[in-house]
């Protein structure tokens, strides 16, 4: 096992040395501060795992520096004994109350003063353990989380947390009066990709799109895979008529790329339907979702590889 290392911040050498002897010959490793900024300099520089503190220093006093280490984030968690001569009840209840994890008053004996050391080193320890053992336990949660709202395929949303997110931005869009766009994409002929060039490529074409919406979104907005090849954006603050703007240069991106393996020539193409806030024919969160999937059905009709606006008329003549 690794020696403990032990800083001891004391002024007076003749004391020190006694100290230094003591404790190094119980098998810690001390190493020794003169003063209370060298100290507390070398606890925050150093991996220290206890400081023996004496509670008059020739610069700062013991206690301001027990203070010090026990309100830096870095230092917090070494425990701190103060040495003292001072051995009033008064006087130990104060170092209790700045922090110190312990005091010992001088003259103390050896035994008393490594039972104490080790003492507060086990405490450490087995503090130590259990703030490690939270830490993974609070990695793990987050990672759980965070797997339950995302699509393992793309790496975007998945389509739960989408109605999730929706159902917050729609209700914030109403209340504040806000516009709020929808957005649903889907990718044309994709199932000819699959035939012509195999799944795994489809695969390949399905993360590369989820890569540009991720990138074309800023943070506030929501990208999601809502199923299979489609994909739903949402764009708080933001008209449908504005948000045509974004829709086409994710279009044009999307035509743009290139996949290793296709004909020189081979592009693929989405279609884009938008919906929107506001909009006097929109009044729940569905009927947004139907109205940007009606746009998309119409973009689709119209020959694909392109964006249509919804008007809400097919939602108020209950075509939908
Ligand atoms: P359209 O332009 O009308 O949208 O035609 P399409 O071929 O894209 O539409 P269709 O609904 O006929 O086919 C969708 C295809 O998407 C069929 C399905 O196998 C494929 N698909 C869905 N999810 C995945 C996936 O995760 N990976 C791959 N490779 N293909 C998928
Ligand atoms: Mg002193
Ligand atoms: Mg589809
Ligand atoms: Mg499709």
């Amino acid at each position: 096992m690794l020696k403990a290392k032990i800083l001891l911040i004391e002024d007076n050498p003749l004391q020190a040395k006694q100290t230094q002897v003591v404790v190094g010959s119980a098998g810690y490793e001390v190493i020794l501060a003169e003063n209370g900024g060298t100290g507390f300099r070398l606890a925050k520089t150093q991996p220290i795992d206890l400081v023996l503190l004496d509670v008059v220093l020739p610069d700062f006093s013991g206690a301001q520096i027990c203070q010090w280490l026990k309100r830096d984030e870095a230092t917090r968690s070494i425990p701190v004994i103060m040495l003292t001569s001072k051995g009033s009840v008064e006087d130990k209840v104060a170092g209790l109350q700045i922090g110190a994890d312990d005091y010992v008053p001088k003259p103390f004996s050896d035994k008393e003063l490594l039972a104490r050391i080790q003492a507060c080193l086990r405490t450490k320890m087995r503090e130590d353990e259990l703030r490690g053992a939270n830490d993974q336990l609070e990695n793990q949660l987050m990672d759980v989380r965070q797997r339950a709202i995302t699509d393992a395929g793309t790496g975007l949303y998945n389509r739960r947390h989408f109605f999730e997110l929706l159902d917050k931005e729609f209700s914030r869009a109403k209340r504040f009066n806000e516009s709020l766009s929808c957005l649903m994409l889907d990718i044309d002929h994709f199932k000819e990709v699959n035939d012509t060039f195999g799944h795994p490529m489809g695969d390949r074409v399905l993360s590369e799109i989820a890569g540009i919406l991720k990138q074309s979104v800023r943070l506030i907005e929501v990208a999601a895979r809502y199923g299979g090849e489609e994909f739903v954006l949402l764009l708080p603050k933001t008209s449908p008529r504005e948000a045509v703007k974004p829709a086409t240069r994710i279009l044009e991106s999307v035509s743009s790329l290139r996949f290793q393996g296709f004909p020189p020539d081979r592009i693929i193409t989405i279609s884009i339907g938008i919906s929107g806030l506001p909009d006097p024919v929109i009044a729940s969160k569905d009927d947004l979702v139907q109205c940007a999937d009606f746009a998309l059905y119409k973009a689709k009709k119209a020959g694909r590889n392109r964006i249509e606006l919804s008007n809400g008329e097919e939602l108020s003549k209950g075509k939908v």
